[in-house]
This record gives structure tokens, sequence and C-alpha cells, in this order.
């Protein structure tokens, strides 16, 4: 028979239970053992969800109270130094759960553990920090008390575990040293917790090691046979699941199939065509896990043609060898479909959450073993994505057409760069290092209770503008009392840089209920971009039209570029990413002309997901990001060459992708520069970058004021690497998240330094 299972399910629950219990715990409104009982409650409904969904292979310790990666470091004891002793969080007590968020989030002077990507996905884990001499223990059993807890619902489950080289992989190291090094020192302690969790109940255990599908170091191909050796030592009776995805094993497939596990589950929605060779591989005493819904996109399953593709390979492997289950944990998908409270029956009959993925596994697995309901239930999928592929609303074909017609040069600026900075710098008259934000001002709680009370239908939507457009006017009031140089309008009118044009855009909708957790408490919603992208009508214009006219100086108007666009939301799945990436560039490309016509000198185009969406194998970096550098020029390229084009990206780490920012031809990018903005001013210089560029000068991610000696060191070290033509003065991103004094204080800092680093020039040419 060939069995059911599930990697993971999400943890913040239906109406996102997990959240509002954590912020009350953080607020003092909920002691310790009340948030405890949300999440005991959380995983009981999960657990008998998935039972009566008729998954066999249910996970327990996928639930986190904040973060499976931070929960891994604790359980092994890899708690840096200035957050105390190790400490179990199993028992949920208020001095665990302290240590824990502050491990988290950092609290009374002590900072947090960093925030990053997990793999290429929006959801952000703790980067655990580990000492040269790192000592590792077994010192949090949560994991065996969640698989005691699931036993004592009268449901056997298998726990989750983040294998050992994944660990250290995502891991980082005070000393700069290579993780890896630490391999046999970690041992002992994953040696312990499987012990453990064996000695709690456990007949199988689900090792998740999604490193696998990347590019591998020799030292860590060496690791995976030394530590799944030691392991499968440890547990002999244990039945092991090996868990990759997030993509195809590649060259790694005759390490996995070779490592001494019980099951491999691989990911076959990322990598369809890896099938045949993982079955060609396994020896066949290894059973299959075979991802074959999505856990990372919301589109039903063609169930049918699945099952056509299965049969044999069934029949072939022997199906007591097989399970299903989704590509990954459902982790990265909202809750249930049956939320939605949106009315729009069709799209919903598209669409598959978490809840649905299981309904699917079910079925598929159903029809497998000859059940005759669900073989007749497969042909349902297959009527609704037939009618979802020729359905009016999915195609355009004026879209199509149009696309159809581009030729290369409207990837092309009318003039090269030299060329177009001239003339903007006559139409501007800027000063040198001229000074500027990146977008957002802060989004305070006058402005969530404008939002609010219109959203409530308290507020009408003329009284709703006119609320904002005050918000409006005082930012651009604010910005020329403080002397700043190019103005933006604030964003006041949005929620989400992706969202708000998803609202505009035709092509997309958005859920009711479509939660996804992004880090800890914090939750987005991803718009769901499901057909043919279009703009009915002008987008942006209003706002930075009317902005531009309350000031004499330059007005930035401000977009979401393509790849932003694409990163944070549900793509359809029926055509390439670059096909889609085109679409919505065409759309933007018109709002840049438009706004162009309506007067604004500088349209600033955002990207901070340029480098998130880079593929996980080296590889396929080259035909991403050439795709993706096309489809921002297609975007920008339908202006004068006196407009000029800014872009701005989140991150300061750009070695892997410096080609393709020079490859953009932004007449100026803005970055983040958390680093240290002399670093990436003196990367950016050393290659060859030849447009202009603002160094993030203030680290808005913590409220800190930026020294006036601070920030004249950072022009010296940038003016000595890069003519000042060519450097602009501005914080390292928006400033939503902040509040008005630090925001004043900061950008006065700023305005201040630009005007002494511009008399120290000024001095330089007439001494
Ligand atoms: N223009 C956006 C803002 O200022 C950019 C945000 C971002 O970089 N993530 O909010
Ligand atoms: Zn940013």
């Amino acid at each position: 028979m060939t069995t059911t299972a599930n990697l993971g399910f999400p943890r913040i629950g239906r109406d996102r239970e997990l959240k509002w219990a954590q912020e009350l715990h953080w607020r003092g409104d909920l002691d310790a053992s009340g948030l405890a009982d949300v999440a005991a409650g959380l995983r009981a409904t999960h657990w008998r969800l998935q039972q009566d969904k008729g998954i066999q292979h249910i996970p327990s310790g996928d639930f986190s109270y904040y973060d499976q990666v931070l929960d891994t470091a604790v359980t092994l004891g890899a708690v840096p130094e200035r957050f105390g002793a190790p400490f179990d969080i199993a028992a949920s007590d208020a001095d665990a759960l302290g240590s824990y968020f502050t491990m988290a989030r950092g609290g009374n002077g002590i900072p947090a553990l960093e925030l990053t990507k997990w793999f290429d996905t929006n959801y952000h884990y703790l980067v655990p920090e580990l000492a040269a001499d790192q000592e590792f223990r077994y010192s949090s059993k949560a994991t065996a008390a969640q698989l005691q807890e699931a036993s004592a619902l009268g449901i056997a489950t298998r726990p989750v575990v983040i294998g050992p080289l994944t660990f250290l992989r995502l891991a980082k190291r005070t000393d700069g040293g290579d993780t890896i090094e630490l391999l046999d020192a970690i041992l002992p302690a994953y040696v312990d917790w499987l012990t453990d969790l064996v000695a709690s109940g456990a007949t199988e255990i689900q090792l998740d090691e999604p490193a696998l599908v990347l590019d591998l170091s020799p030292a860590e191909i060496d690791g995976y046979g030394r530590a799944y050796a030691r392991l499968r030592d440890a547990v002999p009776t244990a039945k092991l699941t090996l868990a990759t995805y997030f993509g195809g094993l590649g060259d790694n497939l005759e390490l996995a199939v070779g490592l001494p596990v019980d099951v491999l589950h691989v990911d076959l929605v990322r990598d369809p065509g890896q099938l045949d060779a993982v079955v060609a591989a396994a020896p066949a005493s290894l059973g299959l896990s075979l991802g074959v819904v999505d856990g990372r996109n919301v589109w039903r399953t063609d169930l049918t043609a699945l099952y056509q593709r299965l049969l044999p390979v069934v029949e072939q492997a022997g199906s007591d060898r097989i399970q299903l289950a989704p590509s990954c944990s459902l982790l990265h998908l909202p809750v249930d479909l049956a939320s939605e409270t949106g009315g729009d029956a069709e799209l919903e009959s598209w669409l598959a959450f978490a809840t649905q993925r299981l309904d699917e596994v079910a079925l598929l697995a159903g029809a497998l073993n000859g059940d005759a309901d669900a073989l007749a239930g497969l042909a349902e999928s297959t009527a609704v994505l037939a009618a979802r592929r020729t359905s009016p609303r999915v195609l355009q074909p004026a879209v199509q057409e149009r696309l159809a017609a581009v030729t290369p040069d409207w990837s092309r600026r009318r003039a090269a760069y030299p060329k177009r900075a001239a003339a903007q710098h006559a139409r501007l008259g800027l000063p040198l290092l001229p000074t500027t934000t990146i977008g957002s001002f802060p989004q305070t709680a006058e402005v969530r209770r404008l939002r609010a009370a219109h959203r409530r239908g308290e507020l009408d939507a003329e009284a709703y503008r006119a609320g904002l457009e005050e918000f409006t006017v005082a930012c651009i009031r604010k910005q020329e009392e403080l002397g700043v140089d190019v103005l933006v309008h604030g964003e006041f009118e949005r929620t989400d840089m992706v969202e708000h044009f998803g609202l505009k855009l035709d092509g997309f909708t958005t859920t009711s209920h479509g939660w996804v957790q992004s880090y800890g408490s914090r939750c987005v919603k991803p718009p769901v971009l499901f057909g043919d992208v279009a703009r009915p009508e002008p987008m942006t214009v209003d706002w930075s039209a009317f902005a531009a006219a309350q000031t004499d100086r330059p007005m930035k108007g401000m977009l979401t570029g393509p790849i932003t666009i694409l990163q944070w939301s549900f793509v359809r799945d029926d055509q390439p990413e670059s096909v889609t990436a085109r679409q919505v560039a065409l759309a933007l490309r018109d709002e840049v002309v438009d706004l162009e016509a309506a007067g604004l000198p500088i349209v600033q185009v955002d990207e901070p997901a340029l480098r998130e969406g880079l593929p996980l194998r080296r590889r396929d970096w080259a035909a991403y990001l050439d795709w993706a550098t096309e489809a921002f020029r297609l975007s920008v390229s339908g202006v004068r060459n006196d407009t000029q084009i800014h872009t701005h990206m989140c991150y300061a780490e750009f070695g892997d992708v410096m080609d393709a920012i020079i490859a953009l031809d932004a007449d100026v990018i803005s970055m983040e520069a958390s680093r240290s903005g002399g670093e990436v001013v003196a990367e950016l210089a050393e290659a060859g970058y030849p447009n202009e560029v603002g160094p993030g000068v203030w680290d808005i991610h913590s409220p800190r004021v930026p020294s006036a000696d601070e920030v004249d060191a950072l022009f010296e070290t940038a003016l000595a690497v890069l003519p000042a033509e060519r450097l602009w003065v501005n914080p390292d991103c928006g400033l939503k998240t902040r509040g008005w004094p630090e925001v004043e204080a900061s950008l006065a800092e700023l305005v201040a330094a630009a005007a002494r680093a511009r008399g120290r020039l000024v001095a330089q040419v007439q001494p």
C-alpha cells in the first residue's frame, strides 16, 4: 500500500491564534502558561486535522513559538553567552520563554540573533551563532514532549528534526570560520536528541536536510556520510526519513541515496524530472517519499496527470516503498481555503492551501491503491484546471500580443548613462551629494488609525483621502524644513509595497485570510497573480502628481519593480516566471511613462527582492539574472534621457549579483549598508559600477541616530573611491517602521553632513 505523509503544518493557526497569543504575551497580557495552552491547543487541532484527512505519517515537533532553526539551536544548547545558560523550552515556563524570546527579539539592551531568509522562501529564520570552540549539549526536550503530547491524544507522530548538516550550513561562526568544522562537536548532542526521541516512543524520525539541494563543499559531502552513519548507529530501530526539498538533488543524488536511512523524501514539484533518476539510483531497501503536491504555491494539482505519471513508478518500485507527501513543509502556505470570504468561487476553485494539500495527497494515494471513489475523485481537479487554463480571466490576448511585439530596444534607455546624466543634472540642478530618502515615512498610530477607520467603513473615501493628503503634505513640509534635496510623498496610501500594486493590476487578486508566517508573529498575505497582467488605469500618478504640486523641489515617483512583485506574490505556474515578469514590467513601464508625463523628473523602481530570488544552485543564476534584469530594464526604459531612474536594494551583500546590478543600468541605486557604507562603496567602485549610488548612511533597522563623526568618516571613504558627482546621501531603507523623532534627528544629521562634505569639496577646488 502507498502511504501518505506530511512534513510540517503551518503553526500560526487558521485565525492566526499563535500571533495574537505571542503578542499578548510580549505585552505582558498573557502569562507563559496561557501562551503554552494556546500552543498546545493549536498542535492538537493540527494533529487531529491531519489524522482526519487520512495522513499516516504526521509530523510533530514542527510547532515553534518563533522559529524552527532557533528551536534547533536551543535543543542543542547552542545559546550564545549574552542570553545566559542553555534552557529547556519544553517547560514553557516564564524563564525559559523569556530567554527564548530574547534570542528571537532582543531585549534589555541584548541584541537578538540575526534574521535571514530560509532558503529561497520569504520565511525568515534566526541565524544560530556558534563559537569556534562551541559546546553542544542536548538541552531542550520540546520535540520529545510534543511527541508524547500527541501520543496522549492517541496520535502517533513522526518527530521532525533539522539535520546536522543543514543546521551547520544555516548557522554562522562568530570568528568567521567554517561551521562544518563543528560537525564532530555537534554529533553527540544529535545522538542524545534522537536517542531521547526513541526513548519517548518515536518509531520514526524525520531528518530535514534541505541543504542537500544546494552546491556542497567537499567537507560537507564527507560530513553527510560521517554524520548519518553515526546517527544510524545511535537509533538502529527507528525508521529514519531524510527529507530534501526546495529543489532537485542533482549531483548530490548518489550521496543522498547512499546514506543509511530508511526513507528519502524528494521534491518532485521543484524538480519533477528527477523522479526516474531517483527511482533508478535508490537501492531496493530505500523507501521513497514523493513530494508531489506543491508546498510553496497555491495552485491545485492536476491529480489525473500525476496519477498517470506515478502509477508505473509505484508498480516498478513496489507500493510498500512509496509515501506520497507535499513537496516540503506546508509552513509556506495559508492554512485553509475554507476561511476565504471573498466570494470569488471561480478563482477559489483553482486554489489549494495547506489543508487542501492534505486532501490531494490522500486522494491520490487512495487512487493509486485502487480505491474506486478516489479514482473517480481525480477527475474534478483536472476539470477545474482545464477551466483555469482557458478562462478569459487568465488569458488576455491583448497583453500577449503586446508582449510578443516587444523588441530588444524596449529594454534599453535612449542614450547611455553619461549622456543621460548630463541631461538629468542640467534639468534637476541638484547640489553635489544630493540628499533623499527611500520612500516611506513613519506609519504612525495616527496613520494606522485613519486606515482602520476607513476599513471599518467609518470614514468614506473622500474623508480618507483628505486624511492621507494631510499626512502627505505634512511629510513634504518636514522634508523641506530639514533641507532634503529630492523629496518623496511618504507612501501613506500604501500598506504593503506589493499588495498596493496587486490591488490595482489586472491578473492579481488578494485573499481575505491567506496569511503566511514571515517571521515570529509577523504574517504576510501575498497577492495571488493568476492571469495575464495589465494596468487598467494609472496606479500612482494621482498621489505623485499631488505631491509634486506641493513643492518646488524635485519629487520622486515611487514604484515596486517586477521581480519584487513576483517574489512576494503567489505566482501562476502555467507559464515561465520570465514571461510573467515581462508582463508586469510592461504594466510598470506604462506607469513610469505616465509619471514622466505628469512632470515627475525622477522615478524610483524598488527591487529589494532581486537577490533573494537567486536560484539555490549557482548554475541557474545566470539565466535568472538575465531575465530579471531584462524585466527591470523593460519597466524603466520608456522614458526620456532627462528623466532619472532610481532603484533601491535592501541588502549589502551584493557581491553575487554585482554584474546584474550594473546591468540594471539605473541612473541611481540606493543600497542597504548595514555592514558598513564604506565597504559597499568600495566594492561598487572596485567592480567598476559606472552610475550613481546612494550608500545607506543611516541604518534604519535601528532607532539610533548616526553621529556627525560617523557620517563624515563615511563620506570621506566614499569620496576617496567614487567621484562626488556620482554619490548621493540617503538612509538605507524606507522609514515606515521608524518614529518621527529619530527620523527628524537622523535626516537633519545627514543633511548637515552633506553640507559639510560639500564645503570640504569646494575648499579642495578653491584653496
Ligand atoms: N520604497 C519602499 C519604502 O521606502 C522601499 C521598501 C524596501 O526597500 N523594502 O518603504
Ligand atoms: Zn530597503
